[in-house]
């Protein structure tokens, strides 16, 4: 069932075809994209189209992000071996195996008890070692800061002040911000113990960053 066939593998080779005409140059980052079998990170009706580059959902009014903004934000994240990344947002744990691939180690929080619970169970299978917490990602994971690397992957509304303190002075972090549809994507870089520099990096979609946990769906509130 949890099977990568060749017509799977070949499929992959396209869409990383496509993501490197769409700008991705990060040699790493395609690789790892490259290894990661997404059509099993996706809900049984859409598997047909696990490699076209768009997002589709997951359940709980969550989606799996589309490939392209996942080989942005790692290539903007700039991930070596061994650094420690968090992750905000598990949702399928696709984005979270990708890092996994890049030799990070890997921290990563969802909100969504159902997704946290299917999520971990099938990572798990699949043999991708990393770490998963039940929890606001707004809180970060004080016990294993401070992390090399921060990827947020839901819409933030505002920059987590806990997150930026649980950013190693030398480290990254990537951020989709905005409230509305459209975010800017952020790269800070933590330049000091409290000094910080941002850059711009263009419009993207995702779906909301929700404060406290839940145990159901959010859509139907
Ligand atoms: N990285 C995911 C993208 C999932 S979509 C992937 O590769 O599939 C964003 C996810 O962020 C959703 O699962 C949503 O439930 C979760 N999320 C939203 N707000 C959150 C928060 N405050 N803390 C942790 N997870 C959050």
């Amino acid at each position: 069932m949890l099977e990568d066939s060749f017509r799977h593998k070949g499929l992959r080779k396209n869409l990383i075809k496509e993501i490197m005409n769409k700008g991705i140059k990060n040699e790493r980052v395609l690789n790892a994209i490259n290894k990661v079998p997404r059509h099993l990170f996706m809900d049984t009706g859409f598997i047909n189209f696990a490699y076209k580059d768009q997002a589709f959902p997951i359940g709980e009014g969550q989606t799996i992000s589309q490939p392209y903004t996942v080989a942005f934000q790692t290539e903007l994240l700039d991930v070596n071996k061994h650094m420690k990344v968090l992750e905000v947002g598990t949702g399928s744990g696709y984005q979270a195996a990708v890092l996994v691939e890049l030799g990070a180690r890997v921290y990563t929080i969802e909100r969504q008890r159902k997704l946290f619970v299917k999520t971990q169970m099938l990572l798990n299978t699949l043999g991708y070692k990393l770490k998963f917490f039940y929890g606001d990602g707004f809180k970060g994971q004080k016990t294993y800061a401070p992390f090399d690397r921060i990827l947020i992957t839901a819409a933030a509304p505002e920059i987590p002040e806990e997150l930026l303190s649980q950013l190693r002075p030398g480290g990254k972090l990537v951020i989709p911000l905005g409230g509305s549809d459209i975010q800017e994507m952020l790269l800070i870089e933590k330049t000091g113990k409290e000094s910080y520099t941002n850059s711009k990096h263009g419009k993207f979609s995702f779906v909301p960053m929700l404060k406290g946990t839940s145990n159901s769906n959010d859509t139907k509130k």
